[in-house]
């Protein structure tokens, strides 16, 4: 079945100089011919080599080439904006498939008019990523350089930017794809054992096949672990959470790390009842820094609902940082929060150290069971030991793995699994040469680790892999 044509407002919605909308499938000139009249009224440009055409519109529209005119309801023939069109045939295209886009004026008005056109003569609204499973499903790009077109939209740092433009341009693809060559020679030779088991021993030199897989294969999965566990934070960033009592001062830390007034200060408890959501980058790491309501007991609802919200926040976070006052002993509420929480990856914040700089008058005194919790005194008030905190966010983030991060190639987690089950399979393969098992056993585990290799690239994924990664897209990419 020939697919549909597709098209979406490619721009994000708002006033804005220029607003795209893309249209791709078998039908997209045919469309464009519809709604847009050239300004020299419909004459072909003189450097245009006439296409083959498969209607008449078609002819008026060169691949690679940019027109200006107008876009016109054809059935009014009113005037709706004036616009530059430009024009892919397929394959040379992003979705290999003929792409029209058309840039017009952006202004929400302006924009809907134009696309309801173009809905009117046959396309359809395409799905979120639609365009990049298109380019996906015609072999333009494989999976990882599809999800890494997200990583690109979605990156918040410089480090994020730069492995994914290094996994669009294929880097984890062909180093996926050279540990599968090394696998499939040793299942040719292991084939051949199958076939001629007589001389097996010569086919199969296992002392030096061994060292081959440790270096090739082993190596380099091991390699693509561990920069998913040391670097993946570089691109998914951290859920940063601040808890603690009313006014040990979260949103006086929350302002000392975002840099500006976000959230309200005040001495009177209960004040910050919402959450308030901040982003900030710490050596490269982006950081979604959340204040919260003061935990405690209340009959209040509003602060109720605030404490559920905090709750739920809580739950889904990477790190929290519990705060507490230096000024004062711990209370009831600082070791409930602590008990409540203490299976969650956290730092202890000890903050308005500047009443207690006289160590006399510091008299804190931390429950022996909180002692493996990182620590870090500080003034949020005047900004002291902020960088304390920070080192200790960083080092609670990427660990330490003895890994110097190059953000050269960053896998993510479904790369990870597949890695890890690759692996495995990878384990038993050289146990079962080792072992001199029966040679169909060990090609049987080196196709499933060549399967496990094949699923990153995404050779033949199944319906739902695919949904889940291209449903994380925008509409219109
Ligand atoms: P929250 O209720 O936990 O969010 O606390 P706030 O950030 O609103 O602070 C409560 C009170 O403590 C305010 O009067 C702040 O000025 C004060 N405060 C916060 N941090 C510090 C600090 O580091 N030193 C001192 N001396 N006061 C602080």
């Amino acid at each position: 079945m020939e697919p549909s044509t597709i098209a979406a407002i490619a721009t994000p919605p708002g006033a804005g100089g220029i607003g795209i909308i893309k249209i791709s499938g078998p039908e997209a000139v045919k469309i464009a011919g519809a709604v847009f009249r050239n300004r020299s009224n419909h004459s072909q440009p003189k450097t245009a080599k006439p296409v083959e055409p498969k209607a008449p519109e078609e002819r008026f529209f060169r691949s690679h080439y940019l027109y200006y005119g107008h876009i016109v309801d054809p059935v009014t023939r009113q005037n709706i904006d004036e616009v530059l069109l430009t024009v892919m045939h397929a394959p040379k295209s992003y979705t290999r498939e003929d792409v029209i886009e058309i840039q017009a004026h952006s202004g929400p008005a302006v924009l809907r008019a134009i696309f309801d056109l173009v809905l009117g003569q046959g396309a359809r609204i395409a799905e979120p990523g639609e365009f990049t499973k298109r380019a996906y499903l015609n072999g333009r790009i494989d999976l990882t350089q599809a999800e890494a077109v997200i990583d690109i939209i979605n990156a918040r740092t410089d480090s994020a930017l730069q492995a994914a433009t290094n996994q669009v341009d294929g880097k984890l693809k062909s180093i996926v794809e050279s540990i599968k060559n090394e696998l499939s020679d040793l299942l040719v030779f292991i084939e051949a054992g199958i076939d001629f088991p007589e001389d097996v021993e010569d086919i199969l030199p296992t002392p030096k096949i061994i060292p081959r897989i440790q270096s090739c294969v082993v190596q380099s999965i091991e390699d693509l672990i561990h920069r998913y566990q040391a670097e993946h934070v570089y691109r998914d960033g951290l859920n940063l959470v601040i808890i603690g009592r009313p006014n040990v001062g979260k949103s006086s830390l929350m302002n000392c790390l975002v840099q500006k007034d976000r959230a309200i200060v005040t001495a009177t408890p209960g004040t910050t009842r919402d959450l308030i959501e901040e982003g900030l980058q710490i050596n490269g790491i982006p950081i979604n820094v959340i204040d919260t309501a003061g935990l405690h007991d209340t009959d209040d609802p509003i602060e109720t609902i605030g404490i559920h919200k905090a709750e739920q926040r809580i739950a889904s976070s990477n790190l929290v940082l519990l705060v507490v006052d230096a000024g004062e002993p711990l209370i009831a509420d600082d070791l409930q929060i602590y008990r409540k929480h203490q299976e969650k990856n956290m730092i202890l914040v000890v903050n308005k150290m500047d009443l207690v700089k006289d160590t006399d008058t510091f008299r804190l005194e931390v429950p022996e069971n909180w002692n493996g919790i990182a620590q870090a005194r500080l003034s949020a008030l005047y900004g002291e030991g902020i960088d304390t905190l920070k080192e200790l966010i960083v080092q609670n983030a990427i660990g330490d793995l003895g890994h110097v991060p190059d953000h050269s190639i960053i896998p993510n987690l479904r790369h990870e699994n597949a890695l890890k089950k690759c692996q495995d399979a990878v384990h038993s393969v050289i146990a079962g040469l080792q072992n001199n098992q029966p040679v169909e056993l060990i090609a049987i585990d080196i196709k499933e680790a060549i399967e496990w290799l094949d699923s990153i690239v995404g050779t033949k994924p199944s319906a739902d892999v695919l949904d889940q990664i291209f449903s994380q897209f925008c509409i219109g990419k």
